[in-house]
């Protein structure tokens, strides 16, 4: 299996450390606002990923993380805390704010059909492991304090920017537009380890005591420490979004090997952005679309994860309503096709081997799409393309069986209904043959006009 590595730049081999297991970590959401279809992209493309392994024998202990404290409205150590920022907005305590949107994530991922990992692990419930790695890190050297923070002395780790492999002067330019919140620190790359209660965060409402004093983790030690509580030294891989790789990864590289002396995570996998309309999503342009809009609209969630695989994952995925909408109707009817399969057997190795070197090249997702594609449509006995296309959807995701059986299940009223209709048309009374299309979709249903009259599937 070949897979891009940001750490290299390159397509690498991927072989685990310890076959067949894979370790395997992502960096979570910061649970202080709802999940917009950008987390969702990235963590199907994580999902995919992990099918991908599994499709290829591998046991993935995938590990990911709840951010519920410590991450400020920048990177860099300047602002609020977003938990308490969304706890004032909310008109709650930081933990109801992090306990909800934590719900309303796990909501969404299962909407679009993404395996939950094998561990989540929530910040507020490490801070022990947390407080271990950065007292480790100051009896080794790599800190210093100052009235309002601990904080990790880049200087001290020769190799900081490995990964973002940008000149410090370069970082050094980012950091001077940032605003500086602590004029004690020797260089505007370090980054907090622990703030102190005290000073600008003397009212935040999380805290814990610690060798340090009263206070709480900077968000990059959270992930370090309980990726390696969870998956020892060394991961195998190592996933994220690409706004990750110039701080929060470049951080968490730093002071995991920092502690270690061991290679953090030998493979890292970036995520590009989700833009919509060609533009960036933002708040001012009301554009932050949820699952909600998706479902408000009319759409079903897995049509969503259907679209994302039109796009490789290192691109960037332009969201459109109407891309969304062929979408539904493509996944509509791959389930139309699956409906009138016979029981499965004897798959056709051929597709079954494109599919899979598909994916094994750097998760060629829209490929394997084509493929599945090429196998619906050719001459194979319809038993042999149910066996092999039920196959690939363990790495696709789209509950072709399941939804396969529910589509062309229509209750006798109904088609009764559409009777009705197609009888209406023929006497060309066109307004009284709409209301009835528009009262079965009100009940749920899909009307198509064909040339054999009205076609109707159960809404996925
Ligand atoms: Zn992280």
């Amino acid at each position: 299996m070949k897979l891009y590595n940001t750490l290299s730049r390159t397509i690498e081999e991927f072989e685990p450390l310890n076959p067949p297991l894979v370790r395997m970590y992502t960096c979570g959401p910061t649970v202080y606002d709802y999940t917009h279809i950008g987390h969702l992209r990235k963590y199907i493309g994580d999902d995919i990923l992990r099918r991908t392994l599994e499709m290829n024998g591998y046991e993935v202990k995938h590990v990911m993380n709840i951010t519920d404290v410590g991450h400020l409205t920048s990177d860099q150590d300047a602002g609020e805390d977003k938990l308490e920022k969304g706890a004032k907005k909310f008109g709650k305590t930081p933990l109801e704010v992090a306990r909800f949107f934590e719900e309303d994530f796990f909501k969404s991922i299962d909407a679009v059909n993404i395996k939950r990992p094998v561990i989540v692990a929530r910040a507020t419930e490490h801070i022990s492991q947390q407080i271990e790695l950065i007292k480790f890190l100051e009896e080794k050297g790599f800190t210093y304090r100052t009235k309002q923070a601990v904080y990790f002395d880049v200087s001290r780790f020769p190799n900081y920017t490995k990964l973002s492999k940008q000149e410090l002067s370069e970082k050094l330019v980012g950091a001077r537009n940032e605003v500086v919140v602590d004029r004690e620190k020797k260089n505007p790359q370090d980054f907090a380890l622990w703030f102190f209660t005290t000073g600008r965060f003397k009212d935040h409402v999380l805290r814990w005591p610690s060798p340090f004093t009263e206070g709480f983790p900077g968000w990059h030690i959270e992930c370090s420490a309980m990726s390696m509580h969870y998956l020892g030294l060394t991961l195998d891989i190592h996933t994220g979004g690409v706004d990750h790789i110039n701080a929060h990864h470049t951080n968490e590289i730093a002071q995991s090997e920092a502690a270690t002396g061991k290679t953090f995570s030998r493979f890292w996998v970036h995520h590009a952005f989700l833009s919509v309309e060609e533009t960036k999503m933002s708040k001012s342009l009301g554009n932050i679309y949820t699952l909600k809009d998706i479902r408000d609209r009319g759409f079903s969630p897995l049509a969503f994860r259907y679209l994302t695989f039109q796009t490789h994952y290192r691109s960037e995925m332009n969201f459109t309503w109407s891309a969304l909408e062929a979408a539904q109707k493509a996944l509509e009817k791959i389930y139309e096709i699956a409906a009138d399969f016979p029981a499965p057997r004897i798959g056709c190795a051929e597709f079954e081997g494109d599919f899979e070197d598909a994916l094994n090249q750097d998760l060629n997702v829209p490929r394997a799409i084509s493929v599945m594609w090429s196998l619906s449509r050719s001459n194979y006995p319809d038993y042999a393309k149910a066996e092999s296309l039920y196959k690939m959807d363990e790495v696709l995701g789209l509950k072709i069986r399941e939804n396969a059986k529910i589509i062309k299940n229509i209750p006798q009223t109904i088609l009764d209904m559409a009777k009705d209709r197609d009888k209406l048309r023929k006497m060309r009374k066109f307004n009284a043959a709409d209301k009835i299309r528009v009262d079965i979709e009100k009940k749920g249903y899909v009307v198509e006009d064909t040339d054999k009259g009205t076609k109707i599937l159960r809404k996925i």
